[in-house]
């Protein structure tokens, strides 16, 4: 095993449930064949760990994370000292969806980073090497957390979009949290700066940095979604994108879809009522799921992020050392927030 000093043991923080976060410690694994062991530098808070927090885990959370190499296993061939970020989703590489580069829907999972293997708010993580990314040496931890909820998924979501509607000229993004506004800046990166793309949120904070971004603001706590996209100039809207979960939300942005329109779901949650015959068939509307992102995204999004990293950084709103992770949790779950990184 290749190897800077590491340490035997780490502590690392215990979600107990009830929105409780301890510390206790666990040993420092060791990379055994195939695996790296990541010292973690920087972890982003994500959504998708309500539950977590809530009910508490015997795992440790953290599925965005960003370190460097600190030892190598057997087998591997990345140099130890190498900086990346790791890929959520441990994917076999051979079933039928993994050859074709689907990884995001791999029929073999064997498991997600941070959910059921132990994740990036400890200060090592045992990393499969297939799952890791290296990037550039001057990237900073928090930085490269951008390349994989932010870019990965919100690129991913227009990818989606532009599968089934080729010829977008206006985008509806309802939810200004995280994910709505990585899908802001990835549809203002990839589809062009000129593409109105407005942004439906209830908490002003999140409309004002949608706002910063180049999104136009619509907030659905004060007024109707379709005088807001009327106010814009955008009523219908060629593509919408819900990450918010919510069932109003969707119903929401079906009912402002133009003829060949396109809803894309990226928040898991409630459901949507349609009427096939007038919602779908008549207009010829598209509805598509988007889950996370291909592990390919991220050799794509690399120099979309060396070229873009001052605008994306502004999607970090908030920055935290490890022990103030409970703090750091609620504020974030508070709502007035973008992304919350965690530093260590
Ligand atoms: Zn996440
Ligand atoms: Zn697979």
């Amino acid at each position: 095993m290749n190897a800077a000093k590491v340490e035997e043991n780490m502590r690392v923080p215990r979600f107990v449930g009830h929105g409780k976060i301890e510390f206790g410690h666990k040993p420092v694994p060791r990379p055994g064949p195939g695996q790296l062991l990541l010292q973690v530098h920087a972890n982003a808070v994500c959504g998708s760990e309500r539950r977590q927090f809530a009910d508490g885990t015997t795992i440790t959370p953290g599925h965005e994370a960003a370190g460097t190499v600190a030892a190598a296993g057997p087998g591997t061939h990345t140099t130890v000292g190498t900086p990346g970020v790791v890929y959520l989703m441990l994917f076999c590489g051979s079933c039928r969806s993994c050859r074709a580069g689907f990884t995001n829907q791999c029929l073999n999972k064997q498991g997600d980073m941070g959910f059921n293997r132990d994740g990036g708010y400890g200060p090592y993580e045992l990393v499969p090497e297939v799952v890791f990314f290296p990037v550039d040496a001057d990237t900073g931890a928090a930085d490269a957390t951008l390349l994989l909820d932010i870019m990965g998924t919100g690129g991913h979501a227009i990818e989606r979009c532009r599968m089934v509607r080729p010829d977008i000229e206006s985008l509806l993004v309802m939810g200004a949290g995280p994910i709505g506004l990585a899908i802001l800046a990835m549809a203002k990166i990839i589809l062009g700066q000129a593409l109105p793309v407005i942004v439906a949120d209830v908490v002003p904070y999140r409309l004002k940095l949608a706002e910063q971004l180049g999104g136009l603001p619509v907030n659905v706590a004060t007024g109707s979604l379709e005088d807001g996209l009327k106010r814009h100039g955008h009523f219908p809207v060629d593509v919408a994108v819900d990450t918010t979960g919510k069932g109003a939300a969707r119903q929401g942005a079906l009912n402002a879809l133009a003829q060949r329109g396109a809803l894309i779901c990226v928040g898991h949650g409630e459901g949507l009522n349609l009427q096939i015959s007038s919602d779908i068939i008549a207009p010829e509307r598209s509805i598509v799921g988007s889950e996370y992102f291909r592990y390919n995204e991220l050799s794509a999004n690399l120099p979309r992020f060396r070229e873009h990293r001052s605008y994306l950084k502004q999607i970090i709103t908030h920055r935290f050392g490890v022990a103030e992770l409970q703090h750091a949790f609620e504020v974030f779950f508070a709502g007035a927030t973008g992304k919350v990184v965690i530093e260590q």
